[in-house]
């Protein structure tokens, strides 16, 4: 399987990254109307900057309207530890063929793969498990994916009615006598390998439509050493975009009751142009805090209620010495087999590829939610009470540490989009549809083939940039 897997409040508080020094935090009269620009982009990530990079070097003249005091969204690279972290997107999936990669190797980026079966599992007691334990894990998994699969075939030829993976294999488990410990480790396995990978609830996940991405690209899975954000400093550079973007710009309102221009409202001004590239995440147009005039197509806004939006969060814990496995050992993940299913079960060892003594933890669905009503206290405790079973209780306290809360994050409201129980790669579509030739959508929700991630996000950003580019004649300044 193609893994996924995989802030923010420091002991600093991080006020403006260093993302937004590449764009304008200009003040601008509430009183006038701004126009001259032919697409306004709502929204400063991969998918807006990538149609920005295409539409400008055809000749249109764009305007990026981005909430926040940064760019990059949900690509973010935070220094605050002194080593370049990634607070959203790490990896870029599938290396092979991947306009990401692409990129990377163009501007020089250096990348490293990650070996997912590098990776140590301990019982919750703090047992590692010997090859052979994993071997057993492993086979029982296979085994209830396989069988859940099977159910997955017989519904679809059926054509019966969606359910969710939870239903599936509460079916499958009624023909199983898994002792409560082999219970205990599927759950494991369910939870790292699928909940972190959709950012949602086994009971959320459609059955027959949440394996969309089928056309997923090869090649295994690479990180970026020094922070997914140089992507976007370099797409910025590299096309001079910066005096094109304004920041700390909230998009409230869209009006495109006229044909001949669209009107943007935000919470500092109005700005008009003749087609408008929509990038919100999912997660803002469910919440419905930017009001469209006249509403969305019902079919659209059916789309958006249907599609679900999970939860991935990180934990980076910065320890004043490194003391997790054997220095030399390869491994490059840590899980453990919590007894609540999704408890503190993954993290990355981040010495391995860097030298720094820091661990990245990953809570994921319902559990990813959970946390964000957590102190950071709270969260630091809990991991280091999984951490001090298996490495004991001398291991120090970490010095410094970063937690996200995407859910909570008002300008993403949760991390990336799955297919949930009645959705379908159909709604992703959907989504993606413009309405009136004038108003467009890109955006990782509106890709159907890549969902969910950065090249998604990206290739959807230069498939809306050829379809403004068909519909709009050029101005040119
Ligand atoms: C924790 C986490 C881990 C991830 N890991 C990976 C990974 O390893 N690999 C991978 O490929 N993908 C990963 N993803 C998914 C990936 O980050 C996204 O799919 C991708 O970055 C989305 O890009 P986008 O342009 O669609 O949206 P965004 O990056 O969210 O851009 C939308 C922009 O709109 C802005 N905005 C929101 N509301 C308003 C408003 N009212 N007015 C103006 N602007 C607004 C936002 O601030 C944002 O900048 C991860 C995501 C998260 C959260």
């Amino acid at each position: 399987m193609n893994r996924r897997d995989f802030i923010k409040l420091s002991l600093q508080v991080l006020i403006a990254s260093s993302l937004s020094s590449a764009a304008r935090a200009v003040s601008v009269s509430p009183k006038n109307t701004q126009t001259g620009v032919d697409v306004i982009i709502i929204g400063a990530g991969i998918s807006g900057i990538s149609a920005a990079v295409m539409l400008k070097s055809k000749g249109y003249r764009v305007l990026i309207l981005e909430a926040r005091n940064r760019i990059g969204g949900r690509i973010w690279t935070d220094n605050t530890l002194n080593v370049p972290l990634d607070l959203g997107a790490s990896w870029i999936h599938g290396v092979t063929n991947n306009p990401i990669k692409q990129l990377a190797d163009k501007f020089n980026l250096k990348t490293v793969p990650t070996d997912y079966d590098a990776r140590q599992i301990y019982q919750a007691n703090g047992t590692l498990l010997t090859e052979e334990d994993v071997t057993d894990l492993t086979d029982r998994y296979d085994g209830v994916y396989g069988r859940i699969i099977a159910i997955q075939k017989k519904r679809r030829s059926g054509n019966l009615p969606d359910i969710s993976w939870q239903a599936a294999l509460e079916q499958e488990l009624v023909n199983e006598k898994f002792t409560p410990a082999e219970l205990t480790e599927l759950y494991y396995s369910l939870n790292t390998e699928l909940e972190h990978e959709y950012a949602a609830d086994l009971s959320q996940l459609s059955l027959l439509n949440s394996d969309v991405e089928e056309n997923a690209f090869e090649g295994g899975d690479h990180l970026f050493l020094k922070g997914y954000g140089q992507i976007i400093e370099q797409l910025v550079q590299s096309a001079t975009l910066s005096s094109d973007i304004l920041i700390n710009q909230i998009v409230k309102s869209v009006d495109y009751s006229k044909t001949t221009s669209i009107k943007v409202t935000t919470n500092q001004a109005v700005f008009q142009a003749r087609a408008v590239l929509v990038t919100l995440p999912l997660g803002v147009l469910k919440a419905n805090t930017v009001k469209f005039s006249p509403p969305l197509p019902i079919t659209k806004q059916n789309s958006i209620k249907k599609l679900g939006f999970g939860v991935l969060n990180k934990t980076y814990l910065r320890f004043p010495e490194y003391f997790w496995e054997d220095q030399d050992a390869e491994s490059q993940l840590v899980n453990s087999i919590s007894t609540i299913k999704g408890h503190f079960a993954e993290w990355l060892n981040l010495y391995f590829y860097t030298k720094q003594p820091i661990l990245l933890g990953f809570n994921a669905a319902k559990h990813g939610k959970e946390i964000e009503g957590m102190s950071d206290k709270a969260i630091i405790a809990e991991w280091m009470q999984t951490l001090r079973a298996i490495y004991g209780n001398d291991i120090p306290e970490p010095d410094s540490y970063l937690i996200t809360r995407w859910n909570k994050d008002p300008y993403a409201l949760g991390s990336y989009s799955y297919v949930g129980v009645g959705a379908s790669a159909k709604d992703y579509q959907e989504l993606a549809k413009s309405v009136n030739n004038q108003l467009f959508f890109a955006g990782e929700a509106t890709s159907f083939d890549h969902p969910a991630t950065v090249h998604g996000a990206f290739l959807s950003g230069e498939r809306e940039a050829k379809k403004i580019i068909a519909a709009i004649p050029v101005t040119g300044k």
